[in-house]
């Protein structure tokens, strides 16, 4: 870190799936522009209106697991029958520059980014009720029942790990959620080592000679 540019922040956010986690994270970067999302590689297909590069790299399971063996990723994991893996170039690139990194990943892999970032800033979104995280799911209309089932069924596990999160956010009423979403990013940056990094010709004058 130096003053005039001290490295970026990474932020985790996870969820149950239909918790509203790409809601929120995409409502917050319209807030906070400053803040970079990676986008992940997946095996899973498109869903109607996802394109490459701009919601996932949609790849085939042989690419990813030749990506895997060539260690692009900082962390990778199986998800809902898929592959998801974050490249480790764009985050590391991003975060030299002093940009602020959001990863929207799985347990699992929030389990690996803790291991190799440790200063990163995890953030757990919780459903209101089970009754809702349903609706939700089937409201998106983007996933077969089969898939739908599936992701209720394994939403019990993602639960399970809300606990190794610094935050968790409970998506009740949207916007609250945004506000609380919000409100870690802005603390966050106020930590004191950050601040006196960007701030030292302040501090260096306020401490200065004078009256
Ligand atoms: P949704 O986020 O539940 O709508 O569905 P997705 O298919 O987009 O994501 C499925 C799961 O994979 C979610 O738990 C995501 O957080 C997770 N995921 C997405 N990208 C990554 C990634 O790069 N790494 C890891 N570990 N998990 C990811
Ligand atoms: P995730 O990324 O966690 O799988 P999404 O962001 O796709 O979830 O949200 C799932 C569905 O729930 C979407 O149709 C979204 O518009 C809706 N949704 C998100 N947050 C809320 C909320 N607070 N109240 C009602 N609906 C919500
Ligand atoms: P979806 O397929 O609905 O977009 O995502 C399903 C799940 O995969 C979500 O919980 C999402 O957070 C997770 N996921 C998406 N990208 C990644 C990734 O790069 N790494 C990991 N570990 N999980 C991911």
């Amino acid at each position: 870190m130096n003053a005039s540019h001290p490295q970026g922040t990474l932020f985790v956010v996870a969820a149950p799936s239909g918790a509203g986690k790409s809601t929120l994270v995409n409502a917050l970067l319209e807030r906070e522009p400053s803040i970079s999302l990676s986008i992940s590689h997946t095996t899973r297909p498109p869903r109607p209106g996802e394109a490459y590069g701009q919601h996932y790299y949609f790849v085939e399971r042989e690419a990813f697991e030749q990506e895997v063996a060539d260690g692009i990723f900082l962390e990778h994991a199986e998800v809902h029958g898929n592959l998801y893996g974050t490249s480790r170039r764009t985050v590391q690139e991003l975060m030299a520059q002093g940009r602020d990194v959001l990863l929207e990943i799985d347990w699992q892999g929030a389990q690996q980014i803790r291991v190799t970032m440790p200063d990163c800033v995890s953030v757990f979104i919780l459903p209101p009720s089970r009754v809702e995280l349903e609706r939700r799911l089937r409201g998106r209309a983007s996933d077969s029942d089969e898939v739908i089932e599936r992701r209720l069924r394994n939403s019990r596990e993602e639960i399970a790990h809300a606990h190794e999160f610094d935050y968790i956010i409970v998506n009740d009423r949207f916007e609250d959620a945004l506000d609380d979403l919000q409100a870690i990013v802005r603390a966050v940056r106020l930590r004191t080592p950050l601040q006196r990094a960007r701030h030292q010709v302040l501090i260096d004058e306020l401490l200065g000679a004078g009256p």
